[in-house]
């Protein structure tokens, strides 16, 4: 079975955001033409506090029950099965999907027997990187797809350097589903 997950495409990480992503919003037409060739859609959403130790590193974004921390309307939101909340401790960086807390994603997927997760969504070297190397560690057959992510490169190559560093710990890269 495959899943695909979709990390953080949440208004506030997209342009006009708290925290934009440059480009951020490009990548959600790709997302909904591949969703329905998994068995499985899910997401992660940052969902933060309101005072947290993660905002001494970040401006404020993603707020839980506010309306940065939805996804964009032009998602088809419909078709993802489950949300994971993620950062939802005031000490909780809440990178990785794994470190959700309103549910345990890695027993979720052993249960619902995904082998195979595809991972989407922002941004790329800080949450998709974080997610895709934990669920490479869990023994996940781990694809990122780039086309369907995209970097806040603070500095200009830090997205390709991520998806290099990534490539060179097992994870596969595609730039399209198939
Ligand atoms: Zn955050």
């Amino acid at each position: 079975m495959k899943a695909l997950l979709i990390v953080d495409l949440q208004k506030d990480f997209l342009p006009g955001g708290a925290l934009p992503v440059p480009e951020g919003d490009r990548i959600i037409k790709p997302i909904n033409k591949i969703m329905d060739q998994f068995d499985l859609v899910i997401a992660s959403k940052d969902w933060h506090p309101p005072k947290s130790r993660h905002f001494e590193k970040w401006p404020r974004h993603c707020i839980m029950e506010t309306p940065g921390a939805e996804f964009p309307e032009e998602l088809d939101s419909d078709k993802i099965k489950k949300t994971f909340l993620k950062g939802t401790g005031k000490k909780d960086d809440g990178y990785s999907a794994f470190d959700a807390t309103n549910a345990n994603l890695h027993k979720y997927l052993k249960k619902k027997k995904i082998e195979y997760l595809y991972i989407a969504g922002l941004a790329t070297e800080v949450c998709v990187k974080s997610t895709a190397e934990e669920a490479n560690r869990k023994g996940f057959d781990t694809t990122v797809i780039s086309t369907a992510t995209a970097g806040i490169n603070q500095k200009p190559d830090d997205e390709g350097k991520a998806l290099h560093e990534m490539f060179r710990s097992g994870i596969r890269i595609i730039d399209t589903h198939v």
